[in-house]
C-alpha cells in the first residue's frame, strides 16, 4: 500500500531534521509521497529533491505560508509551488521579514514576566532557518524555565500565551495569489484550529474559496474523528481538494511521527492523484 505524507517540516524552519535526513527517514519509514512545507521559505527543497534522487520516494515541492485572515492568523499550504520563481522569492522574503520584528517584541514582553532570552539565544538554535516561535521554546526549555513545548506555548507562546505577540502578515486573499500566481495549489493547513470559531467555519470557507483556496487540510496528527468528518463534509460541501500530513517537525513536536501522525493518522494515498491532476501535472 502506498504511504504519503503531504505535510512537514526541515531545518530550514522549525524542523530538526536536514532535508536530507527527513527524506532517508522517510524511506525508512516507506513512504512513497512526502510533501515538504517549510514556513515562508522552499530553502529546503532542492536539497531535499537531490537526496530522493535514487529512492522510490516522491518529493512534492510545496511550503506553508502564513496569512491573516478575520484579524488571526492562519497557514496556508501551497503544493507544486515552481519555486524558482524570482517574484514568488522575493514575497517569501518579505513575508520572512516579519518574524524578526515579531521574535523582538515577545523577547520584550517575555523580559517584563523576568524571563531573561536573547536574541542571539534564539538566532543561534534556529539556525539557518525561517525563525519561529518553537525556537523560543527550545530556549526556554533549555534554560529551564518551561518543561517542554507545550508548557512553553500555553503559558507564553500561543495564542493564550503571557508573551503572545500577533505577526503582521498579508491578509490570506493575498496570500493565496502568492502561491496561485507561482503555479501552485493553495491549501487551507488544519483548518480552523488554535482560537477559531468552529460555527462559523463554513462561512469562512467559503470566503477562502471565493479568494482562491483550492482545498482543505482535512486529515492532521492532532484532528479527532470528528474534526476530521467535519472537515471532510466542508470540503465534499465547497468541491475543494482534500489532503493530509502530520505537521512533522523532528524533536520540536516530540509526539508526532512522520506518516504517522500520533500513531492514528492515516492519509489516503489517492489524493495525491487529484493534487497532480489539479496542478495539471
Ligand atoms: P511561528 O511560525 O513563530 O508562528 O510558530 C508557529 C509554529 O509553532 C507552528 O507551526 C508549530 O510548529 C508551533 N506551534 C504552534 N502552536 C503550538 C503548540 N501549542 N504546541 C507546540 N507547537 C506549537
Ligand atoms: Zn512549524
Ligand atoms: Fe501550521
Ligand atoms: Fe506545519
Amino acid at each position: 500500500m502506498n504511504r504519503i505524507d503531504l505535510h512537514s517540516h526541515t531545518a530550514f524552519s522549525d524542523g530538526s531534521l536536514s532535508p536530507t535526513a527527513l527524506v532517508k527517514l522517510a524511506h525508512q519509514e516507506h513512504l512513497d509521497v512526502l510533501a515538504i512545507t517549510d514556513h515562508d521559505t522552499t530553502d529546503g527543497l532542492a536539497e531535499a529533491m537531490e537526496a530522493s534522487r535514487n529512492l522510490p520516494l516522491e518529493i512534492i515541492p510545496g511550503t506553508e505560508l502564513s496569512a491573516q485572515f478575520q484579524g488571526r492568523e492562519i497557514h496556508i499550504l501551497g503544493y507544486f509551488i515552481n519555486f524558482n520563481d524570482l517574484q514568488f522569492q522575493a514575497r517569501l522574503e518579505e513575508l520572512r521579514s516579519t518574524r524578526i520584528q515579531r521574535l523582538q517584541h515577545i523577547l520584550a514582553q517575555l523580559q517584563k514576566l523576568n524571563i531573561d532570552i536573547s536574541l542571539s539565544e534564539v538566532t543561534q538554535v534556529a539556525g539557518t532557518g525561517t525563525i519561529g516561535r518553537p525556537h523560543i521554546a527550545q530556549v526556554l526549555i533549555a534554560k529551564g524555565y518551561v518543561m517542554g513545548f507545550k508548557e512553553a506555548f500555553e503559558r507564553f507562546l500561543g495564542l493564550r500565551g503571557k508573551a503572545y505577540v500577533p505577526r503582521a502578515v498579508p491578509e490570506a486573499n493575498e496570500i493565496i495569489s502568492w502561491i496561485t500566481d507561482a503555479g501552485g495549489i493553495p491549501v487551507l493547513a488544519h483548518p480552523f484550529w488554535e482560537g477559531f470559531n468552529k460555527e462559523k467555519s463554513v462561512a469562512s470557507c467559503r470566503q477562502l474559496m471565493e479568494q482562491g483556496l483550492r482545498g482543505l487540510e482535512v486529515f492532521y496528527s492532532t484532528f479527532s474523528a470528528g474534526q476530521i468528518s467535519f472537515n471532510l463534509n466542508l470540503a465534499r460541501q465547497f468541491n475543494l481538494l482534500i489532503t493530509g500530513g502530520s505537521d512533522f517537525h523532528g524533536s520540536y513536536k516530540p509526539n508526532i511521527s512522520l506518516g504517522k501522525g500520533q500513531g492514528s493518522l492515516k492519509v489516503p494515498p489517492t489524493l495525491v492523484d487529484h493534487l497532480r491532476l489539479a496542478a495539471g501535472l
